[in-house]
């Protein structure tokens, strides 16, 4: 049941095929363009403004403000008319899989490494593309393509090229893990199965192992810092995990990333592998479900990021069972002691860890307000503070010089956050991609 998709709608640009066909390369309207939204929520601003008029030109915001104020600016604009509607920057999902169609179990997981190749895989990752921009999501970090090698950055590229529709793609390629510690593994050791990331060993295996993932594309470094999580015994309610690299290991990984102008996420969910991944010196925490008060302290001393992943820690929790319930309310409640900690929480979903075309990505934003964040906290951790963690200062805000990455929903998401599901126009760049 998803909205009727509006391929380049607004293209003014003439093409010898049918009126009614897209145009295959979308390029930004010639002419300026005026929005006229009922609400502005610009992503860094504390409270909403009405009447608002924001002007584009080309793929930039050129200005924002009053509408009577605006439209002065704004002779021989073509208008579209949100006046009804709530406007708000792109959302960002800090945590995403295009290669992948959810993995709630081993068997889902490896049916798809080892009985579809990497060419269907990247077909299905051109759909994901356009369901996540469809779904309001104008930009994604794509955190690893689950053995299909450099894929991302073929989607990444199509993208930037108008060849297909989707989000701007931050792409991390293959991610990393110590031989033996991530799928596939096999007891028969008669044969090779293909390898969920890059297997990488030794300072200078991982110095290597950063060195080409860039030169193929990537830009972020991603690694695994823990497997097997298991809670202590009573009355230890910590969540523990195994370490995966040494700390040398860890540090020349994410000291080779840094020298190379690439920043770190690191997965990790047991306590032991947020720590390890910490005094490597990563960017971001990924998962996180182990957070400790002293581990929170140490993400906000440090800057660093952390990237929750509800939606997929829901979906999984029943088919993998065993720890993966109670990781689920650990979590839960060091959400909540983070959220008063002032840790950056950065809104990520784990998409492809669900099937994209079952839950829309928007549903994690409902998540972080039942666990403590104010409607407008969750969405500035999916627009504003997202385009920090990834460095873009031209994304996730409405404000003059910034990319025209804007969406809009009918109602309020301040008094119903679940509004962010119900996105009913997109533009990226200047394009649009969804009308109401
Ligand atoms: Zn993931």
């Amino acid at each position: 049941m998803r909205p009727s998709f509006v391929l380049y709608a607004t293209l003014a640009v003439a093409t010898t095929a049918s009126a009614q066909a897209p145009p295959l390369r979308p390029a930004p309207p010639a002419a300026p363009v005026l929005i006229k939204a009922g609400r502005l929520i610009d992503g860094r601003s504390d409270a909403p403004q009405s009447g608002v008029g924001i002007l584009i030109e080309g793929d930039r915001i050129k200005a924002v403000g009053p509408l009577a104020q605006v439209q002065g600016q704004a002779r021989g604009a073509r208008v579209i008319d949100l006046s009804q509607m709530t406007v708000l920057p792109g959302f960002i999902d800090a945590h995403t899989h295009l290669l992948l169609q959810g993995d709630p179990t081993a068997e889902s997981y490896n049916e798809q490494l080892l009985y579809e190749s990497t060419p269907y895989r990247a077909i299905l990752a051109a759909r994901n593309a356009r369901i996540a921009l469809e779904h309001g999501f104008t930009a994604i970090r794509d955190l690893e393509t689950e053995g299909a090698m450099y894929a991302d950055v073929d989607v990444r590229r199509a993208v930037d090229r108008g060849e297909i529709p989707g989000p701007r793609i931050f792409a991390a390629t293959r991610a990393m893990a110590p031989t033996g510690m991530y799928p596939i593994v096999s007891d028969n050791w008669e044969l090779e199965l293909p390898h969920g990331v890059q297997p990488v060993d030794g300072v200078e295996g991982a110095r290597l192992a950063v060195r080409q993932q860039v030169a193929h594309g990537a830009d972020w470094i991603k690694y695994y810092s823990d497997r097997r999580y298991y809670f202590g015994p009573a009355p230890d309610s910590v969540l523990h995990s195994w370490v995966n690299f040494t700390d040398d290991e860890a540090r020349a990984l994410v000291d080779e990333a840094h020298r190379l102008g690439r920043k770190v996420a690191a997965h990790a969910i047991g306590s032991d592998g947020i720590a390890a991944a910490l005094r490597a010196g990563v960017n971001t925490i990924e998962h996180g479900d182990g957070m400790t008060d002293s581990l929170l302290e140490v993400l906000v001393a440090k800057g660093v990021y952390w990237v929750p992943t509800v939606t997929v820690a829901y979906y999984v929790a029943g088919p993998r069972g065993g720890p993966w319930g109670p990781m689920v309310e650990h979590q839960r409640r060091a959400f909540t002691r983070g959220v008063k900690k002032g840790v950056r929480i950065v809104l990520g979903t784990d998409v492809g860890g669900f099937p994209w075309t079952e839950l829309n990505q928007a549903k994690e934003f409902e998540y972080y307000v039942q666990y403590g964040m104010t409607p407008m906290q969750a969405i500035k951790s999916g627009t504003s503070l997202a385009a920090e963690l990834l460095g873009q200062r031209d994304l996730g805000v409405v404000a003059a010089g910034a990319y025209a990455d804007l969406v809009a929903v009918p109602g309020d998401p301040l008094k119903d956050v679940a509004e962010l599901s119900r996105v009913r126009f997109v533009m990226k760049g200047g394009v649009t991609y969804l009308s109401p």
